[in-house]
C-alpha cells in the first residue's frame, strides 16, 4: 500500500495534467485537506488518475453517502457540476459513475443494505442533501485504522481487532498460527481458512466505548 505521503504527492502531480488551471488551488487544498484521511486521498487519487468521462475536471466537495464495515460510498463533486458515486476502502477506490444512476451493481447495493438501485437513488441521488464528508479519524464513532463503525465488525487484518480466543491484539497475538495450525499465512487460502475459524469462534466488533478514547464524551447529551 502507498504511505499517505506518496498518494499525495502523486495527485498533487496528476492534477497539473488533469484538473483545469482555473481551479488547481482549490482542487489541491481539497488534496491538502485530506491528505492524512486514506478514504478520500484514494478517492482522489483515483478520480485524477482515470479521469472520469476522459475530460478535466476538478474535484470542490466530497460528500459521504453510506458507509458500512470499512467501506465507504462517497459522492465526489467536481467544478464541472458533476457528482461522482466512488466506492472507497482504506486500500483502494473506484468512481463507480453518476450518482444519480446509483451503484447499479446487485452486490455494492445489497453490501450497503439497499434492496435495489431504485431504493438508492429514492434516497441518495441528490449530491446537495448528502453530508459532508469527515475524516476517519475525526468521526469517533469510527475505527481509525480500517473505519468500521462501532459495533460493527472490523476490515480482517485491522490491528484494532481484539482477538476472540486470549483477547490480545488478533494481529499480534499467536492465536492465528495456534488455532490454523500454521507457521505463517502463505496466500489468500490461508487467510480465508482462519477467517472461517474466526468466525465460528466469533469476532470481537469494534467498540468506540473502550478503543477510541473520548467518544463518551462527544456524544450528545
Ligand atoms: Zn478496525
Ligand atoms: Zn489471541
Amino acid at each position: 500500500m502507498k504511505t499517505l505521503e506518496k498518494l499525495r504527492e502523486e495527485t498533487l502531480a496528476l492534477l497539473e495534467y488533469n484538473c483545469p488551471e482555473e481551479h488547481r488551488g482549490r482542487a489541491a487544498d481539497l488534496v491538502e485537506e485530506f491528505a492524512d484521511d486514506r478514504i478520500a486521498a484514494n478517492v482522489l487519487n483515483e478520480f485524477y488518475s482515470t479521469v472520469p468521462d476522459a475530460e478535466e475536471d476538478a474535484v470542490l466537495d466530497l460528500r459521504l453517502v453510506t458507509r458500512r464495515a470499512g467501506l465507504f460510498l462517497l459522492c465526489a463533486m467536481t467544478a464541472a457540476g458533476k457528482s461522482h458515486l466512488c466506492l472507497a476502502s482504506m486500500e483502494e477506490a473506484a468512481i463507480l459513475g453518476p450518482l444519480d444512476h446509483g451503484p447499479g451493481d446487485p452486490e455494492i447495493l445489497s453490501f450497503f443494505g439497499f434492496a435495489d438501485n431504485g431504493e438508492f437513488l429514492a434516497k441518495h441521488a441528490e449530491a446537495d442533501r448528502l453530508a459532508q464528508y469527515r475524516p476517519v479519524g475525526m468521526d469517533p464513532a469510527l475505527c481509525p485504522v480500517c473505519g468500521a463503525a462501532d459495533g460493527e465488525f472490523h476490515v480482517l487484518g485491522c490491528p484494532v481487532e481484539t482477538c476472540p480466543w486470549c483477547a490480545g491484539q488478533l494481529t499480534a497475538c499467536n492465536c492465528r498460527f495456534e488455532k490454523s495450525g500454521r507457521k505463517s499465512f502463505r496466500g489468500e487460502r490461508d487467510i480465508d481458512r482462519f477467517a472461517q475459524l474466526l468466525e465460528k469462534k466469533g469476532r470481537v466488533p469494534f467498540r468506540a466505548a473502550d478503543e477510541r478514547p473520548g467518544f463518551l464524551e462527544e456524544k450528545p447529551r
